[in-house]
């Protein structure tokens, strides 16, 4: 069988096409299946639970369900438990966590950079030498380990 050349063409461009939409959701970033919950995330869900259960509670009152007295009562706690949560949102918002990096490098340093124990002399010029140095710093010479 004989076909056009851009027939055969427009079939192949057609499944490259199909082929690429088809792999890309696998070709796409990989992201960990379960991430840990932040607390930002933990804040969202109480958030949405608060507004849920006023809704709710909105309902129950509507429908006669709730007396006026219990359901001032439960909106009031509600409101505030969903004033804290907005809150602590907003304070994530302002102050992002952040680490000081410099001080850390600093601190890793400082506790690296250990006091040279100057308890030893040079045999050759006398010159005070740390126990972990393996040439003198004052002349150079080799010292015992
Ligand atoms: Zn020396």
């Amino acid at each position: 069988m004989t076909l056009p050349i851009g027939t055969l063409l427009a079939a192949l461009a057609l499944l490259l096409v199909v082929a690429a939409l088809i792999a890309q959701p696998l070709l796409g970033p990989r992201r960990p299946a379960v991430l840990p919950e932040s607390q930002r995330d933990r804040l969202e869900r109480e958030r949405k639970r608060v507004l849920r259960a006023i809704r709710e509670i909105d309902f129950d009152q509507r429908t006669g369900k709730l007396d006026a007295d219990d359901y001032s009562r439960m909106r009031g706690d509600l409101e505030a438990q969903g004033a804290a949560v907005l809150r602590a949102l907003a304070g994530l918002q302002t102050t992002p966590v952040t680490r000081d990096i410099d001080a850390e490098i600093e601190a890793a340093v400082a506790a690296l950079r250990e006091k040279p124990d100057l308890s030893r002399a040079c045999a050759k010029c006398g010159g005070q030498v740390s126990r972990s140095d393996h040439f003198c710093p004052h002349c150079g010479a080799r010292l015992p380990a």
